[in-house]
């Protein structure tokens, strides 16, 4: 079956999404979310910020699908040769957008792109680099926007909305060296 939207956003989390949303709008961008990221732990963690997104696009009226194949123990054995910070977040950022290209692919969209290269935490160049790859790789588009601007502006809002806001990356990996200062200092 044929989508009729044109661009698939991978969409990592509602606070990110919100702004990336308003400026596809705002530039007449025409789009469908979704949602994949077994890149987030524990299983709460993921299904609190996998329901706020879903209740962000339903209040907003915007199509969304959830990709809901957690894929846990696969994302663990994928990163595991690579446990280090920034490493493991390469093979991270490989896993859920060419899960989003192959989707993308699928159903014929014309682009795709995704709502990580919001983030000023994100390794943005990497993450444009892969997306630059995968669209090589299937031939598909990637539609490139530095969205970073607009970071602070988006949490604001999603404070403001009552949007539950992380306080970690995603995986278990991001929490402890979130919380576990003593060990980790970067
Ligand atoms: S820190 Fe974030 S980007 Fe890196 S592996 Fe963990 S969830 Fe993925």
């Amino acid at each position: 079956m044929e989508s009729n939207h044109k661009l698939l956003l991978h969409t990592c989390c509602a606070p990110c999404v919100l702004k990336c949303t308003e400026i596809l709008q705002e530039n007449n961008i025409d789009f469908v979310l979704y949602w994949f990221n077994p890149n987030i732990h524990p299983w709460t963690e993921y299904n609190s910020r996998k329901t706020n997104l879903i209740k962000l696009a339903k209040e907003q009226n915007i199509d969304y699908i959830v990709n809901d194949n957690y894929g846990l123990r696969e994302f663990i054995l994928k990163i595991s040769p690579d446990f280090e910070f920034k490493k493991r977040c390469v093979e991270c950022y490989k896993i859920r957008l060419e899960n989003t290209v192959l989707y993308a692919k699928e159903y014929n969209y014309e682009y795709f792109s995704t709502s990580l290269l919001i983030s000023p935490y994100q390794d943005h160049e990497f993450i444009k680099k892969t997306c630059e790859d995968l669209s090589q790789k299937y031939n598909i588009k990637f539609f490139y926007y530095d969205f970073r601007p607009y970071f602070r502006e988006g949490q604001q809002k999603a404070r403001e909305k009552n949007i539950y806001m992380q306080k970690y990356c995603g995986c278990i990996f991001s929490e402890e060296e979130r919380y576990n200062k003593n060990k980790f200092k970067y």
